[in-house]
């Protein structure tokens, strides 16, 4: 059977696994998925094999392991590996995307390793990662063996996070699409772009209010209006799906970039001299963001 793009099988069925299902397959075999999502978390840090840990270890051994909201786990290799309680599956990815209307998230866990980025659209040609036994496994095989436990574990979420059968998406009878958000640069308008990973899209100017989607690195928003509280810059944004929510940035510090905000650049716009070598042309007085405006085939020299 083919699923997730590799010769796997169904190791651990939907009914008895209950969110998830696990699927076997060849250590180290690439994982892919039928259609186009969008990576919107990744965890990819831990070591395959070496900070594998057997499950039944875990359930004897887990009050004493825990730290708060960690692990301090013994490996089967017995080297101490901290495992936050939100990453027990290892390198794992999580991707959003849509069937019709239903928009749906996809965990994919325990990966070798990870081989995308958050943010990142995937296709049917991606590799999103490399089956492994990073987190909590259990296994027959020796200790010693670098395939001890590895496997694919895949859990389907409608966007309430109940979960969803994952076998038709994991043998490539369903695909599923990614429906862009985002909206295209446009110059005429105020925008913003954001740069960190993710930020949530609330009801209202007010972390407190409703978390209606979330915005991705690199994506492009039209402003419709801003607002301030103490501590955060509040964006009233329109997605191209007709989604609109506020999008905070902490004051102080750097969330989003805001195109076309002529009024904060500071200081002069210099006329570039016609250099034949390197020339100083400006100094920063202070710290701030400034813009210089180049005509067509002018070149700029920064130290
Ligand atoms: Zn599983």
């Amino acid at each position: 059977m083919l699923l997730l793009g590799s010769e796997r099988s169904v190791t651990q069925n939907y009914n008895i696994h209950k969110d998830a299902e696990d699927y076997s397959g060849e250590h180290l075999s690439i994982i892919r998925i039928n259609g186009r999502a969008k990576v919107t978390k990744v965890v990819n840090k831990y070591i395959n094999h070496e900070d594998t840990i057997n499950y039944n270890d875990y359930l004897n051994n887990h009050s004493l392991w825990r730290d708060e909201t960690y692990y301090n786990c013994i490996s089967i290799t017995g080297k101490v590996v901290r495992y936050h309680q939100s990453e027990l599956g290892g390198n794992h990815v999580e991707l959003e995307c849509y069937e019709g209307d239903l928009k749906i998230h996809i965990r994919l866990y325990h990966m070798a390793e990870v081989l995308v980025n958050v943010g990142d659209i995937v296709d049917s040609n991606t590799i999103i990662g490399k089956q492994g036994n990073t987190g909590l496994v259990l296994s027959k095989k020796r200790s010693s063996d670098i395939s001890y436990g590895s496997h694919v574990h895949m859990e389907v979420l409608d966007d309430n996070y109940k979960s969803i059968n994952p076998r038709d998406y994991a043998t490539f009878d369903r695909a599923v699409t990614y429906r862009e958000q985002t909206n295209i640069i446009d110059n005429s308008k105020k925008q913003i772009k954001i740069i960190v990973d993710k930020i949530n899209i609330r009801s209202n100017p007010d972390v407190l209010s409703y978390d209606i989607g979330d915005v991705y690195n690199g994506e492009i928003y039209d402003v419709l209006g801003v607002s301030e509280d103490e501590k955060y810059t509040w964006y009233n944004i329109k997605t191209s799906l007709g989604l609109v929510g506020y999008v905070a940035n902490e004051k102080n510090k750097i969330w989003l970039i805001v195109t076309n905000e002529e009024e904060k650049i500071e200081g002069d716009i210099k006329e570039v001299d016609d250099v034949k070598e390197l020339k100083l042309i400006f100094t920063c007085e202070k710290d701030g963001t400034y813009a210089i405006k180049l005509k067509y085939g002018e070149r700029l020299y920064i130290e």
